[in-house]
Order: C-alpha cells, then structure tokens, then sequence
C-alpha cells in the first residue's frame, strides 16, 4: 500500500521508516497533526489520571505501558473512522478525502497492532502473577475468564486478516468496513468498564475517551447511512462518448442545482437505476473546467463499473456526491511554476486544470507530460494541445509514449525544466507510478512538501 498524497506520506510507518517521519509529518500535516493531537492529549490525560488510580498490579513492565497502548489504540481508531467520512466538511480536517483515506491506510495496521501489543504484553504479566493465559485469551475458558475482551480481540484479528484479502470485490471490500463499527464499540467499551484502568478513575480521561467514542461511531454511522442521507446532484446523461478502446467520456448535466468544484478534485456518481435503487458509488475525477455547466468524468474501463458505462442512455439519472479531494492547484498558490504529470487516465485532473486555464487569469509557468503507452492510449492529447493553445499561463506540454522514450524518469524531467528549481510537482497516475516518481523526485533533492500527488486507488 501507501503512496503520497497530496504532499503526504509516500509509505507506511513501518519498521525503519521513522526517520522520515517527521518529514512526512511536515508534509502532510492536517491529518498528522490532527493524530498527534489526539494522542498527545490522551497521553496527558492517562498520565495525569495515574495518580488517580488504584492498581493490584505492579505499574512496570507490563501492566502501566499495556494500558497507556490500549487507550492510545482507542485514539487512533476514532481518527481513522472519521477519516473515511466522506463529507465535505470533515475532509478538510485531513487536507482532502484521498489524504484522509491513505492516512486511514496508514494508521489502522497501526490501530490494530497497538491492541495486539496490549494483549501481548499482558501475557508476561499473568503469567508472572500466576494467573491463566486460558482466561486472558480464550473466550468463555472459566467463569473468570475476560470473554468480551478476547471475543473483541479476536473479531479485531478476523475482520483484519478480511480486509486485507485480496479476492474481495471493491463492493464487498467496501461492506466489509460497516462491520468495524461495533468491534470498535466493543473494543472502547471494554476500555471503560475495566475496574482497574485509569479511564474508570479519572473523570478528565473518562469524558475524553468518551468523546472518541462519539467521533468514531458517529463517523461510522453517517457512513453507513451515507446511501440515505448524504446530499448529492442530481445529473442525468447528456452524451456518452467512446475515446478509444478502454476510454470513455459521460458528459452529466445537472437537473437542479450544480456541483461547483475546483479542477483537479473528484467526485462519486451512482447509478440509480430506473427505481432509484441501485448503489454502487465509484470515484473519479471531474475532467471538465468547473466554468462549465456540464460535469465530464473520463473514465478507463476496467471493471463491471466502468464497462457499463457506455451503455448509458441519455436522460438516465445520475447522483453526483463531491467534490472531494485536496489536489487541485488553487490550493497551492504559492508555487507559481507547476510540473504536471498524469499518466494513462491519470490525466484527468490535469484536463480539467487545463481547461479551466483558458479562463482563470492566473498566470502561471506549467510543465504537462501526459504519459502513455503508444498514441493509441493517449485518447487525450489533442483535447490538451488545443487547451495549451488558450491557456493563460504559460504551458510547455509533452506526450511521452513510453513505447518509444521508456518510462519517463524525475531525472529527465528536472533536466527539461532546468536551471529553474523553485517548482512544486502534481502527480497523478497508478499507485506505483506515484511512488516511484515521488521517490525519484524526493531522492533528486526536491523538498517532499514540493511533490503533490494523488493516485486512484482507495484500497
Ligand atoms: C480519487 C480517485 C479518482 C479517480 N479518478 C478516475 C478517473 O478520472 N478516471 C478513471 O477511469 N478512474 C478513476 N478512478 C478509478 C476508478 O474509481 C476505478 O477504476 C473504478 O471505480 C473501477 O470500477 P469498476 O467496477 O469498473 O472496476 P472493478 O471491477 O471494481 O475493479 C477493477 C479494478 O479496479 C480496482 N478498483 C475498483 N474500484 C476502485 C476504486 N474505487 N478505487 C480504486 N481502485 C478500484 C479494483 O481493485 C480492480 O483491480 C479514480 C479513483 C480514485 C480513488
């Protein structure tokens, strides 16, 4: 997993990458910072509470730490449940729904770890007083046994291990998240009710702890409820348009009220059906210029979505959820000269940028490269030739055909742009296409807060 995003983080925090960590965290720092919150204060509150709490067991090694993990792990669970919101108004919290999803990414092995941790730390500690690893781990063992904790414990590992299995549909993948809500109910129950934990002893954490609990299970309420009380725009097709063998334009025009959006953001289109009943939201980028009346998503066809697509007759509904994401140039008026590069359908935002450049009186000196494999993948470079031709800033674009050239590397493209080097690079392309990039960008000497990025992948 992982890549950047806008500015953000390019992997995981795993093992032998903290020392980019605060890099990333001056990166990407909405979301960053928003966990440091949460966990400083959390820490605060249990420290301060300690002296509160009565304990039967021995603080160190084991008993005091495990506990500090458990709640931490609380902490963090209700930040990557509100970063899955998909509301306008929370995603700014994260700098944009595709950093708050990839902070998701981050943070929930992270999450979940932590209360493995717990337990495990926990072992050492019975073990030493005597206790019984049968009651610690194993639902219903004796009477005495900690069943709701290891019921917890191991609903946690199962609904883990599911969704990181690789034969789940994206549907079903997407199912798979309703469930999380109640482990983490359960889970930061178990927290409270725990007669020797700091949280029953200490009113200041307790009401802390409480309003995780309300952050994290309101934000898998409102997702799970999304389909029924999410605003949306109304649109309904207008034309479908074959760009090639794999692409395809759906021009949507809107029935009441239209969507207003930066270029370079995206949104989710639902296809109602005739009864209104159909729901499957999928995301893509909006490839027109937010000056125009009709939204256009340009879409590759690569699944049961997306192949359906050019059979859309005109009139059929469409539901527009958006606009979503931190990756359009309006955010980043302090770079003047942009470096913008999309490969394959990872053009689209740059379509969109671009042909909002006819109109935005924003003079600004911009490198385009649309990469692609051979001429016949590029279905858009005449569409980007002729928006060069009105752009108000100052635009150098380049088709790249790999078939021809190779893959393009940061190298070359540093190289082109040469001697200037005070540029912020957009990336939009796969997920291994934008990490490679950022990390050759990155490695070449430009700050990684100068490298934006977004890749189509919410998985
Ligand atoms: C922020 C964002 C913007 C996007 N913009 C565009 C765009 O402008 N044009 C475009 O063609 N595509 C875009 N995508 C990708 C697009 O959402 C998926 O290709 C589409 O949803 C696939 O649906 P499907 O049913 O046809 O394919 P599926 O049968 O569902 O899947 C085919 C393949 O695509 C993957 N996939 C499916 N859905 C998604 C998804 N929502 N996110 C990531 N991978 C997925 C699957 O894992 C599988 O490998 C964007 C994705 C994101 C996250």
């Amino acid at each position: 997993m992982a890549q950047d995003t806008t500015g953000g983080p390019i992997d995981g925090l795993g093992a032998g990458q903290f020392s980019g960590f605060w890099k990333r965290l001056r990166a990407n720092p909405p979301g960053w910072r928003l966990t440091i919150g949460v966990l400083g204060v959390t820490t605060v509150l249990w420290v301060l509470g300690r002296m509160h709490t009565p304990s039967s067991h021995a603080f160190w090694p084991w008993f005091g730490p495990s506990m500090l993990l458990a709640i931490l792990a609380v902490g963090l669970m209700a930040v990557v449940l509100l970063a899955t919101v998909r509301s306008p108004m929370i995603e700014p919290l994260f700098g944009g729904l595709d950093r708050a999803i990839r902070l998701h990414r981050q943070l929930a092995p992270w999450a979940v770890g932590l209360i493995v941790v717990h337990v495990a730390m926990l072992v050492p500690m019975t073990i030493g007083e005597g206790g019984s690893l049968g009651d610690l781990l194993i639902p219903f063992w004796s009477p005495t046994a900690f069943t709701p904790d290891s019921l917890a414990l191991i609903a946690l590992l199962i609904w883990t291990g599911f969704a990181y299995a690789r034969w789940w549909s994206y549907e079903g993948w997407l199912a798979l998240h309703n469930f999380i809500g109640p482990i983490f109910l359960i889970g930061t129950a178990i927290a409270i009710r725990n007669p020797g934990t700091t949280v029953v002893h200490y009113e200041p954490l307790r009401f802390w702890i409480w309003l995780l609990i309300l952050v994290g299970l309101g934000a898998w309420a409102y997702r799970v409820a999304y389909r029924w009380i999410a605003p949306r725009f109304n649109y309904r097709v207008e034309a479908v348009t074959l760009r090639n063998h794999d692409t395809v334009d759906c021009i949507l025009r809107p029935q009441d009220r239209r969507m207003l959006h930066e270029p370079g953001t995206f949104v989710f289109i639902n296809r109602p059906g005739p009864e209104g009943k159909r729901w499957e939201l999928h995301p893509f980028s909006v490839s027109s210029s937010p000056t125009e009346r009709d939204l256009r998503i340009s879409a590759r066809m690569v699944g049961d979505f997306t192949r359906a697509l050019p059979a859309m007759a005109p009139g059929e509904p469409v539901e527009v959820f958006g606009p979503f994401g931190g990756f359009t140039p309006h955010r980043y008026a302090r770079y003047r000269r942009l470096v913008c590069i999309g490969a394959g359908i990872g053009i689209t935002p740059f379509m969109a940028m671009l042909r909002f450049e006819a109109s935005n009186n924003d003079f600004r000196r911009i490198w385009l490269w649309y990469v692609a494999r051979t001429e016949a993948d590029a279905p858009y470079d005449d569409e980007l030739q002729d928006a060069v031709e009105t752009a108000d800033s100052y635009v150098d674009y380049e088709l790249w055909l790999t078939s021809e050239k190779g893959r393009l590397t940061a190298q070359q493209v540093m190289e082109a742009v040469a001697p200037l080097d005070d540029y912020a690079v957009m990336l939009c392309g796969t997920p291994q296409f934008v990490r490679a990039m950022t990390k050759q960008f990155v490695a070449a000497g430009l700050p990684r807060e100068r490298v934006i990025a977004e890749d189509f992948y919410f998985r």
